[in-house]
């Protein structure tokens, strides 16, 4: 079947995902924020406090961490979960966070959105599973994936009967070696013009920098993304997971200031 064909594609989907009270797509921008990883109660806190009071509409953290090296921090697991839920009521904000297997989807039901990890992006027992659930999902790109295949793994979810899908551009495995990864903008673009799903771009991990993060943040918009998901740390220098990309609470609040200024100037063209 060509890739045309697919119900990913087609323009009668509807073109926003609800998340509580929080909406993304047509003209509705997701701002995520938050750390890497759930290192402790006190660092989740202070990140996700400061994440709301930039301005950020939806909470990130990962509890399970699904790390490339064995050796690297890998989460506090259940007890991270439980924490992230806890502060994201507290705070009466949705929460987005990554689901490490099939086996946790049942601890996630108070999770508002189900992230889908680039290491995951065609486990297809995982895609069944989330798309089962009817709660919004956030689909990462594979680091290896291309467009094509995202929009297929998406199609996995739809054909649940599950259309609250959220694509997320994170950045591509190419020769280049200064970025941790190449952020393909262009992907963005390319996903606008052909689906209604929602797209969001995550400039920390395509990057793996952190003075990349503002910069990259405003082309993503530039090519259309209906919201960006970035990496905090209240002290980026003592993250267990990620530091290199963690932008401070000072530099969050400059973010959220350029995405202002810049949803208002492309709106004016508009
Ligand atoms: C994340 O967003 O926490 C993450 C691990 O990203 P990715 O799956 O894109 O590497
Ligand atoms: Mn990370």
């Amino acid at each position: 079947m060509g890739i045309d064909k697919l119900k990913v594609l087609d323009k009668s989907l509807p073109s926003q995902v609800t998340v509580s009270d929080v909406k993304i797509g047509d003209g509705a921008f997701a701002f995520m924020a938050g750390p890497c990883a759930v290192e402790s109660y006190e660092q989740l806190y202070t990140a996700l406090l400061s994440a709301k009071n930039s301005g950020a509409n939806i909470l990130r953290a990962g509890a399970y961490k699904l790390r490339t090296s064995p050796y690297s921090f890998s989460g506090l697991g259940d007890a991270g979960l439980e924490m992230l839920i806890s502060i994201s009521k507290e705070l009466n904000m949705p929460v987005v966070t990554e689901l490490p297997s099939t086996d946790h989807i049942e601890l996630f039901k108070n999770v508002d959105i189900i992230q889908i990890g680039a290491r995951n992006m065609q486990n297809l027992p995982m895609l069944n599973a989330v798309g089962k659930t009817g709660k919004p999902v956030l689909l990462k790109r594979g680091f290896s994936s291309t467009i094509e295949e995202l929009l297929l793994s998406a199609e996995y979810i739809i054909n649940t009967g599950n259309t609250n899908i959220i694509l997320c551009e994170r950045g591509i495995r190419t020769f280049e070696t200064a970025t941790r990864n190449t952020f393909d903008i262009s992907s963005i673009a390319y996903l606008k013009n052909r689906t209604n799903l929602p797209i969001v771009a995550d400039p920390s991990h395509a990057t793996g920098l952190s003075e990349l993060v503002r910069p990259m943040s405003k082309a993503a918009i530039a090519a259309g993304a209906d919201g960006i998901m970035v990496e905090t740390h209240p002290h980026p220098e003592n993250a267990l997971s990620d530091g290199m990309q963690a932008i401070s609470p000072d530099e969050l609040n400059a973010l959220s200031n350029d995405i202002k200024k810049y949803l208002n100037i492309e709106s004016k063209f508009l």
